[in-house]
């Protein structure tokens, strides 16, 4: 009966390790399927802006000279649109591959935040929209590259969804982080596609046509957030609007605050 336990116990050893291996075969073809759908959907939005690039070549060629200027300025941007979707790309591989060195540091947030303020406020106004952006006195622990695009691409969805009202970029502290946070009185999001807009290519059919995009924004968001270590949130009601979290630690207080600010315990 020894024997025929320890039989039992390889029997069940091989039974486990067929079933690892059918669970890891499984894995590794929905892996795949999930890149080809990922090199078919990003291969479709490469050959709309060269296609259009094309036609525009060939309106040049063929066209009325005095409208050379006009079409040559909507050549450049179907190129632009193409290099701008193949630098994401090759930033999502990048991203993707775990290479990427978050490399956090000490980042002042009033500058970058005024910056932003800069950046948007005139497409804000031409669309009729408020921008406001609030004042942040605190410096967090994060890359100021990655948390520029992240804020870049939440505050520029918020102004491209938002038909009308405004749009607010707040910050609050929170125990040892601080809450960036993106609100906007846009048409908000279904709740059955919350849980989907950080897939790469997922767009809510309702509210994003007709709207310029990929669908690829908020999955660069997410991966960047992810490499940083900063916790990403969404909440949002349908009709009334959207706001996107993200928390950020604060710089070590150590190094920035505590030779000027007495502790008590
Ligand atoms: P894109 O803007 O290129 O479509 P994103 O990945 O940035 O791609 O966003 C995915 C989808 O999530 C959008 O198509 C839109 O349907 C929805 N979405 C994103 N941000 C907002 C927002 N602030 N308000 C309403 N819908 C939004």
């Amino acid at each position: 009966s020894d024997i025929n336990a320890e039989l039992r116990a390889e029997v069940d050893l091989r039974r486990v390790t067929e079933q690892q291996l059918r669970q890891a075969k499984g894995e590794a073809e929905a892996a795949n399927a999930a890149k080809n759908r990922f090199l078919a959907l990003a291969s479709h939005d490469i050959l709309q802006p060269l296609n259009a690039a094309r036609l525009f070549a060939a309106a040049l060629e063929q066209g009325d000279p005095a409208r050379r200027p006009a079409i040559l300025g909507q050549l450049d941007n179907s190129l632009k649109a193409t290099e701008e979707l193949i630098s994401t790309l090759l930033e999502i591989a990048r991203l993707d591959e775990g290479k990427v060195e978050p490399d956090n540091r000490p980042v002042a947030l009033q500058p970058l935040l005024q910056q932003l303020d800069d950046e948007f406020s005139l497409l804000a106004e031409r669309q009729g929209l408020k921008l406001k952006v609030r004042a942040a006195p605190w410096t967090v622990n994060s890359n100021p590259t990655y948390l520029r695009r992240i804020l870049q691409n939440l505050i520029s969805n918020a102004i491209k969804y938002t038909a009308q009202g405004k749009v607010l970029v707040g910050c609050r502290r929170r125990g040892r982080s601080v809450v960036l946070e993106v609100w906007d009185t846009g048409p908000g999001i279904p709740p059955a596609d919350l849980e989907r807009i950080f897939e790469d290519f997922y767009r809510v059919d309702a509210t994003a046509r007709g709207r310029q995009g990929i669908g690829l924004g908020l999955g660069v968001v997410q991966r960047m957030a992810n490499s940083l270590g900063h916790a990403l949130s969404v909440a949002s009601t349908p009709g009334k609007g959207s706001v996107f979290r993200l928390s950020v630690p604060l710089a070590d207080a150590a190094a920035s605050t505590a030779s000027v600010v007495p502790t008590t315990a």
